[in-house]
């Protein structure tokens, strides 16, 4: 299947400048090809290199993720000081496009399963979420979407003496605002309302997927994961208190996807969602009956109910019957301030960087 097979000791050479990597271990594979970490005799370092299939659109997409990598690390990232990963070399290898990246350790993901899925304390939540901010600076400044932001793509910074460190990597989704092409993007929990909607995207669904991150360290399980993108915007309403403003869905291609009109729509005057929004979501029967198959709903595996009563009540972070140091409580009521301003149903109203 238009992958190449890998296996340890075999050398990804860049015939260009004839330097070698010998794969040393399989680190992960995906629709986009295979991730090998390798050895590099000349600068006796690992490193990561990723093996594109050779079809044209994982081709191009990858020939993307390389122009829009090399230009935020050396136009806007010189010194790397702003936790993007580095890009080191790309090559073609028998006809596979392949992009060595600096070499770094699990993903936030793994790092929850290891902490049993109960989430991280505050501190860490804190660390991570200030450093992925500083790269969500940067690519704004570049003008650059990630689109794929969520705990796979971002790793843990190995073996610095200092302090616990993260970098974004797989900017094998992204693209620049202003030259959005695709309608269908972003991992499903991470899905920002606008893409959801259909509805013109920007910057701004990364700082969606951010507050949906943020939230899932410190809960240990994400915030919206919904087994459809129906699923995922009820559980959106229900979290959130309110459905997404009218504005948005006049606007937005796919709201008859989700919502029925049941009120007028006044050119001009914004009307307020809740009990007096034109729009009403549709009932499980209702998709049912349009689909003509029963609506993917997931089940909900942690407490239902509001953002604040999520994040300051939490149960799973008391299993072991200890409250919460009164600090970190005092600093709850912080983090859902935080929070409300990522997961904003408004792009406009979002906070930026
Ligand atoms: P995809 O587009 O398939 O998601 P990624 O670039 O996210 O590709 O890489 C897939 C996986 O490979 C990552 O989730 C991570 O586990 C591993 N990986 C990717 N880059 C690195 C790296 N620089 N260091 C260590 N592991 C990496
Ligand atoms: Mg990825």
């Amino acid at each position: 299947n238009s992958d190449l097979i890998l296996y340890v000791n075999l050398e990804l050479v860049n015939t260009k400048s004839g330097r070698r990597y010998v794969i040393k271990e399989m680190l992960g594979q995906g629709t986009f090809g295979q991730v090998a970490k390798c050895w590099d005799a000349e600068t006796n370092s690992y490193l990561a290199v990723k093996v594109i299939k050779n079809q044209p659109a994982f081709y191009q997409q990858a020939i993307m993720e390389v122009s829009l990598l090399s230009m935020l690390n050396e136009k806007f990232d010189p010194d790397d000081q702003h936790h993007i990963v580095r890009m080191l070399d790309f090559f073609l290898y028998q006809n596979h496009l392949c992009i060595a990246f600096e070499m770094l350790g699990h993903n936030l993901y793994e790092l929850l399963k290891r902490n049993s899925l109960r989430g991280l304390q505050l501190k860490y939540v804190r660390t991570f979420s200030r450093q992925i901010l500083d790269a969500l600076v940067v690519m704004k400044d570049a003008g650059i979407i990630h689109c794929d932001l969520k705990p796979e793509n971002i790793l843990i910074t190995p073996n610095v003496k200092t302090a616990a460190g993260v970098k974004v990597i797989d900017f094998g989704s992204a693209c620049l605002e202003g030259k959005t092409i695709y309608s269908y993007i972003q991992s499903r929990y991470y899905r920002s309302p606008e893409v959801l909607l259909g509805y013109p995207y920007t910057t701004a669904i990364d700082m969606w997927s951010f507050g949906c991150i943020v939230a899932e360290l410190y809960i240990g399980l994400p915030l919206f994961p919904g087994a459809s993108e129906y699923d995922v915007l009820c559980r959106m309403i229900e979290i959130l208190g309110g459905q997404p403003p009218d504005n948005l869905l006049r606007e937005a291609k796919n709201t008859g996807r989700f919502f029925q009109q049941v009120g007028s729509i006044y050119p001009g005057i914004e009307v307020q969602n809740g009990p007096i929004s034109a729009y009403r979501i549709l009932t499980e029967e209702e998709i049912e009956a349009r689909e003509s198959k029963k609506p993917k709903v997931g089940r909900w595996y942690f407490p239902r109910g509001r953002l604040d009563k999520l994040i300051y009540t939490y149960p799973w972070k008391n299993l072991n019957g200890e409250n919460l140091p009164e600090t970190e409580n005092t600093d709850c009521l912080a983090l859902v301030d935080f929070l409300r301003g990522l997961v904003e149903f408004d792009p406009n109203k979002r906070w930026s960087p």
